[in-house]
């Protein structure tokens, strides 16, 4: 277990009367006989999660993505939000870049900004979303089957390759450098609210911390395992080329979604997902196994797997 979760465990985790508390992407509470809130916040902070000189436009973006993010990842609509914002000074030019991509963001996703709060300090945004759901199709953690299908939304791994090109880490031409630094600042979630309507998936988890990283948290809360195929990772051709899988592995901050699903709703996954411009894409599936197994390009198990971003870890 991580230092993140200990220090969430052992200080804040308390018993409580809601339907669903600590431990998922967004908690649940009672909306109507039929529905929940589903309500989760999310904080980026200036040199953990962004640095000084990202564009605040990109900012606004993802500090409500990556909310929006979450309440998908519990089989939800999002529809409220409200804004917590430190900022050490009063800067005109970052203000209207930083509004102006959270209302586009908002617009996208159908998200209303109806409260916050304004501060000085340290440049900190946290944003509380609040999302509906309805109670029959609810995704947790804790509902992957054996032989499920195990799905991701969208390409995983290009933001963690924005990631060193912004720490020029690599280098390699402007024009795929500025697109993979666009999958780090504006992630796009995907909306499998309609696919859910239909009651296709079993769990799900939003990808924040890296592929292994989040797909550990659904094994670990069904009590499961998996097996991941590398050559079947929906990744960009220049991670194919430079067989640099380890950016989809265990690259954080893609803000797509992990889903498992059982095999006879393949098809039918398959036909909506085409219907709805969503891409979806099976990666492996859910085993009784001890130890979850990632194979590489050719099929030969990888040794010891990485954890992905630990917030508190050396
Ligand atoms: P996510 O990556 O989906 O945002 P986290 O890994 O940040 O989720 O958090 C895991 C769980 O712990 C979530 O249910 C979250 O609401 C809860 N959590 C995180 N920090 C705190 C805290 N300080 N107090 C209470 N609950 C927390
Ligand atoms: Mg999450």
């Amino acid at each position: 277990m991580t230092l993140e979760f200990e220090i969430i465990n052992r200080y804040f985790k308390k018993n409580t009367n809601v339907p669903l508390g600590i431990g998922d992407d967004a908690a649940l509470i009672n909306k109507n006989k039929r529905e929940f809130w589903a309500i989760s916040q999310d904080t980026l902070n200036n040199d953990t999660h962004f640095s000084s000189d990202t564009p605040p436009v990109e900012l606004g973006w993802k500090a409500l993505a990556v909310n929006v993010s979450d309440i998908y990842a519990m089989g939800g609509k999002p529809n409220y939000a409200l804004l917590s914002i430190s900022l050490n000074q009063h800067n005109e030019k970052w203000l209207k870049g930083f509004s102006q991509g959270l209302h586009a963001c908002a617009k996208k996703y159908g998200v209303e900004i109806i409260g916050g709060d304004t501060t000085r300090g340290a440049t900190s945004i946290s944003i509380t979303i609040i999302g509906s759901v309805f109670k029959k199709n609810v995704l947790k953690r804790d509902a992957a089957k054996v032989e499920d299908d195990i799905w991701v939304t969208g390409k995983i791994g290009l933001a963690a390759i924005g990631l060193d090109c912004v720490k020029k880490k690599i280098a390699m031409k402007d024009g795929l450098k500025k697109t993979f630094i666009e999958y780090l600042n504006k992630p796009q979630p995907s909306n499998i609210y309609s696919l859910q309507a239909k009651k296709l998936f079993h769990s799900a988890i939003d990808i924040s911390d890296g592929l292994i990283a989040d797909l550990s948290h659904i094994l670990k809360s069904s009590g499961v395992s998996a097996e991941i195929f590398s050559n079947q990772l929906p990744v960009h051709p220049w991670t194919k080329k430079n067989e640099a899988y380890h950016y989809a592995l265990y690259g954080g901050d893609d803000y797509q979604l992990i889903l498992t699903a059982a095999q006879k709703n393949r098809s039918q996954i398959e036909l909506l997902a085409k219907q709805e411009k969503i891409k979806l894409t099976c990666i492996g599936k859910i085993t009784n196994g001890k130890k979850l197994k990632v194979f590489d390009t050719h099929g030969i198990p990888l040794k010891n797997l990485n954890k992905g971003f630990l917030h508190f870890d050396k």
